[in-house]
């Protein structure tokens, strides 16, 4: 892990320039990247204006660069800045927000969802991560990959003191999406939680903050390779699933024999969805996050009768909302939930993509801007 020191406002926070520097996606659908020169926006009503720090690079900014994901509604704009896990510094309000908690030197996030329309089914039942009218970071809106962005004062998280930039950026995708996921399975402390994937980026994170944020007791399943992340990461028990032959029995086992409380997938294996249920006890929950590619394949071990006898449910997780990420903040500020990670340079940005293409990158990259 690589310290950072840059927690205070940059000195000249007042001076805010005509341009500044963004990394564009300069021909969608391949791997290019641009370092530009843009130009610096004024916040509108209800906005902050941000002096980004700090950006986290995620998978999903790969996928959005690439053109790679049929769900979204056109191809990424050509130009378009990319970037959802920001943290820096408010610069200026616009206009309205006289009365707003949010103040000029406030540090802040910017996260997937980087504006929410309040209104929609989603919004309603506090689930604003999936929002239907959302303004995804990045796609949609000029993301974090550059000095400056726009965010409504509403809708930035705060983030705590003693919480280093760097180490707060990826918490704001990768660690709001497992908090997210373990409150959705309801675990409790002292409850036994299955992590599918639990090296991952995710998982080690989800292992951190079930087993020192919640008390829970993790089973990390994984391949040999990531034991010690899992491990160091607060899995109690690990199940190196290439070398197990019956991982269902194993979980099992560790449970006296009752089964895991909840179960996450966090692998984008249809083979590990196969098995998530098997490893339930009476009323458990299993929650699905990673999204397998190609074909839908259905859940295989989801048969009604096996899900009435023991009462068990099945539920989806996308990313998480504003209380969530102000939660997963939270968890990190106490070192219950950490993550693994290497700092670059914006103009790294394209390495760093062609890296994880490499499946190079262990942890997480976050971008010192
Ligand atoms: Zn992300
Ligand atoms: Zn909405």
């Amino acid at each position: 892990m690589t310290a950072s020191t840059s927690n205070a406002p940059p000195a000249n926070l007042a001076d805010i320039p005509k341009t500044h520097k963004a990394a564009v996606y300069d021909k969608p659908g391949s791997l290019s990247i641009k370092v530009v020169d843009v130009d610096t926006p004024e916040p509108g009503a209800g906005e902050v204006l941000v002096r980004l720090t700090h950006s986290g690079v995620c998978h999903s900014d790969y996928s959005v660069m690439m053109n790679a994901w049929k769900a979204l509604p056109f191809p990424t704009q050509e130009g378009q800045v990319g970037g959802h896990e920001g943290v820096g510094f408010v610069a200026k309000l616009g206009p309205g927000l006289e009365s707003s908690p949010v103040k000029v030197g406030d540090r802040v996030g910017i996260k997937w969802m980087s504006a929410v329309c309040n209104a929609c089914p989603a919004c309603l039942h506090g689930r604003d991560a999936v929002c239907a009218n959302g303004k995804i970071s990045g796609y949609y809106t000029p993301g974090t990959f550059q000095q400056y962005a726009l965010g409504p004062a509403s809708y930035v998280t705060p983030i705590p003191d003693g919480l280093d930039s760097a180490a707060a950026a990826p918490m704001l995708c990768a660690g709001v999406t497992v908090h997210a996921a373990l409150k959705k399975a309801e675990i409790k402390g002292g409850q036994y939680v299955v992590v599918m994937g639990a090296g991952g980026g995710l998982g080690h994170i989800a292992c951190g903050i079930a087993s020192k944020g919640l008390g829970a007791r993790v089973i990390g399943i994984d391949h040999g390779s990531k034991k010690a992340v899992a491990v160091e990461s607060g899995a109690e028990f690990f199940i190196d699933f290439t070398q197990t032959k019956d991982v269902a029995a194993e979980v099992m086992k560790l449970t006296d024999g009752l089964g895991a409380h909840g179960v996450l997938v966090l692998t984008a294996s249809n083979a590990a969805y196969g098995q998530a249920p098997t490893f339930l006890r009476f009323g458990g929950t299993a929650v699905c996050v990673g999204i397998p590619e190609g074909d839908l394949v259905p859940i295989a071990s989801a048969s009604p009768a096996a899900l009435i006898f023991k009462e068990l449910k099945i539920c989806g997780s996308a990313v998480g909302g504003r209380l969530d990420a102000i939660e997963t903040l939270d968890f990190a500020r106490r070192g219950a939930a950490k993550t693994h990670y290497r700092t670059a340079k914006l103009e790294d940005l394209a390495q760093v993509f062609q890296d994880m293409e490499d499946g190079k990158i262990e942890g997480r990259v976050v971008l010192e801007l």
